[in-house]
């Protein structure tokens, strides 16, 4: 497979009064032309500040971003407009996502009028195209936003960032929203999508419960870092993370073959403004040892493609 991605070593720092709050820290990762990461971690890990600033919606601290083999950080005008067509976005709540005075149709070609593309009727019929893509009914053209329910209008959200014809999407959190029922349909209709029109996703959720069933590979992030990267059924069956375990044993998973040593995750995320020393889940950690108050774990690659940071395998 293609590489479509290469982020290297980013960083995504925020300063209060010089002191740095570190979003996201040392994340590097390869994505490859049509397959979906999912990136999981609980709120305030840094998922959002990763997904927005690898298409450059946010500017990074440190680090490089290679899209097709070009720095996004070092794109001309004219690069960064081809970029915004390229790379896409849909965001977790379709209801502040989407203009309440703007009809359907405004709101779908929306990317379509700022890049000057498509007019008068082949606007129109580029919209019902894109309305019948997501499962919509050419007359809602007209509506608007409140006139739908949840799940249409994160299917409007959809519509509306298939717009361009992209190549990538950042999917943040674009169930988490939804009802329980609403979820996979979603869910669903994103894997579908991906495979008529070949694009690639990095889908953010805050835990393992729908990820599994759309992602290729899956990146576990705590507090601005990478803890743990594999494919989407190691991560289930042999997690290595103690976090990634933790975030399992909340997940039912109807699957009788999948370790079930249950491990329940307390307390909240620390503050990232002060994380802990050595090793950032240490004070949520049941398996913490000495070592892990004085050093940082590194990011090692313990079985075949499956890469984790923690003391315990550093045997
Ligand atoms: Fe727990 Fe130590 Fe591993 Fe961190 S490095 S996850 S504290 S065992
Ligand atoms: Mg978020």
């Amino acid at each position: 497979k293609r590489p479509l991605l290469e982020i290297n070593d980013l960083k995504k720092y925020f300063f209060f009064k010089k002191q740095p709050l570190k979003a996201v820290d040392h994340l590097s990762l390869t994505i490859f032309e049509g397959e979906t990461v999912g990136l999981v971690g609980e709120s305030g890990c840094g998922k959002s500040t990763a997904g927005k600033t690898i298409i450059r919606l946010l500017d990074p601290t440190e680090g490089e971003v290679l899209y097709n083999g070009t720095n996004i950080y070092e794109l001309n005008k004219a690069g960064m407009k081809k970029l915004r067509k390229d790379v896409q976005i849909i965001f977790q709540d379709p209801y502040a996502s989407l203009n309440p005075r703007m009809t359907v149709e405004d709101i779908i070609a929306e990317p379509l009028d700022i890049h000057g593309v498509l007019k008068g009727k082949k606007r129109r019929e580029r919209v019902v195209e894109l309305l019948e893509l997501v499962g919509l009914n050419p007359e809602h053209l007209h509506r608007f936003p409140h006139e739908f329910s949840g799940g249409q209008m994160q299917r409007i959200g959809i519509a509306r960032a298939l717009a361009l014809n992209p190549k990538f999407i950042v999917c943040d959190e674009p169930i988490s929203a939804l009802d329980v029922s609403v979820q996979a349909q979603i869910v669903n209709l994103l894997k579908s999508l991906q495979e008529k029109l070949g694009l690639t996703y990095l889908f953010i959720a805050h835990d393992l419960s729908m990820v599994k069933y759309i992602s290729d590979r899956i990146l576990v992030m705590y507090l601005g870092h990478m803890v743990e990267l594999t494919d989407s059924d190691s991560l289930y069956r042999e997690p290595l993370h103690p976090y990634t375990q933790a975030l399992l044993s909340a997940v039912p998973i109807p699957d009788p073959d999948i370790k079930t040593d249950k491990m329940v995750l307390e307390g909240d995320v620390p503050s990232p403004i002060n994380p802990p020393s050595g090793c950032v889940f240490r004070t949520r950690c049941k398996q913490a040892m000495d070592i892990c108050r004085v050093s940082a774990p590194e990011w090692k690659e313990v079985r075949d493609g499956h890469f984790t940071a923690c003391h315990l395998y550093n045997g």
